[in-house]
């Protein structure tokens, strides 16, 4: 599903983008200006772009994105697949994606009258939002609310939905089909298990409190698409679990959070160092055959890079104090 989003008012936009064809990613917005026109006309960061002004982008990079941005006379019309909605996996959709076909289709079709978004609107299946605050959430949009029924009398052979176990005698709930123990009709969110006569979302078989099915449905981990409870790892404006945040060669997660990006994939230090050579802690430039380097702090450095950050001196087989990771001069530590 692809929506339409008008952008007026600009240039400036008001947005990044990341990725691109070249390096084999999807184009996605990386960034959106508070207030901006991209933020009035509902684009968002994660947004996946399909097409500005009638060009479709499947093989653009980022540069040529970019550039059609900049050339645009008049409004900005941008084809995305919506943050909320996409299938969230890394890499780029192929292009034989359903998507890109039915984008060419609805690109190359006259548009009949009043199907183009007005002034910051949103189109999308049809149905018209006039503003950011109408824009469905992923809970309203794909799963309802369900409200609870009172507790009554089990009769039957049935399992509780939150602890697995059976129900028998004691009073329980049910809801759609769904039933609970008593003292198991709380949120599944662990770090929550709120009560849930509110209300609650069953996702993935489980069910949630509202205000916890928005916050982790919301923004899914990148690689499973699953949400994240515990600690997140934050990267390039989106996050993954700790577990799925891997290196491209090793398979290991980022334990130090320390990670290197070469064409869109993502490689450990060391995996990175054998197969792209040294990089400079400081200045991230290679460490070529004819610079001389030093480690120092656990990290590699060129010589010339290792540096008080304050006052710029060559630290080099001088005295220094070690702070945040970094070289200081006795005098500005
Ligand atoms: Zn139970
Ligand atoms: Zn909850
Ligand atoms: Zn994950
Ligand atoms: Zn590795
Ligand atoms: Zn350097
Ligand atoms: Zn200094």
């Amino acid at each position: 599903m692809s929506n339409t989003l008008v952008l007026t008012g600009g240039p400036p936009w008001g947005f990044r983008i990341v990725g691109g064809a070249d390096v084999d990613q999807n184009l996605v917005v990386s960034r959106v200006t508070p207030g901006s026109p991209a933020a009035k006309g509902n684009l968002r960061s994660r947004d996946i772009l399909l097409a500005i002004n009638g060009t479709i982008l499947k093989d653009a990079s980022r540069a040529e994105a970019e550039a059609i941005i900049r050339t645009a006379s008049g409004n900005l019309e941008v084809v995305v697949k919506l943050a909320t909605a996409w299938d969230a996996k890394p890499g780029r959709m192929k292009a034989a994606d359903p998507t890109w076909v039915t984008l060419a289709q609805q690109l190359e079709k006259p548009r009949p009258v009043g199907q183009t978004g007005a002034e910051g609107s949103l189109v999308t299946q049809g149905k018209r939002f006039e503003s950011a605050q109408e824009r469905p959430t992923v809970a309203e949009a794909e799963h309802p609310v369900l409200e609870p029924r009172r507790f009554i009398q089990s009769d039957a052979e049935i399992v509780c939905n939150t602890c697995a176990q059976p129900i028998s005698g004691g009073e329980y709930s049910t809801v759609e089909g769904i039933n609970f123990h008593k003292e198991c009709f709380i949120c599944a969110a662990p770090n929550c298990q709120g009560n849930l006569d509110a209300g609650f979302i069953v996702d993935g078989g489980k069910a949630y409190c509202v205000t916890c099915h928005n916050k982790y449905f919301s923004q899914p981990c990148l690689k499973c698409n699953k949400p994240i409870f515990e600690e997140a790892f934050r990267a390039l404006n989106c996050q993954w679990h700790l577990s799925c945040f891997i290196c491209t060669e090793c398979n290991q997660p980022m334990y130090d959070g320390v990670f290197h990006m070469e064409g869109g994939r993502v490689y450990c230090g060391e995996d990175h160092e054998r197969l792209f050579g040294v990089t400079c802690y400081a200045c991230r430039k290679l460490i070529g055959p004819g610079d001389s380097e030093m480690n120092a702090i656990g990290q590699k450095w060129h010589d010339r890079c290792f540096n008080c950050p304050k006052c710029r001196k060559n630290l080099n087989a001088k005295r220094f104090v070690r702070r945040g990771g970094f070289p200081f001069c006795p005098t500005c530590k």
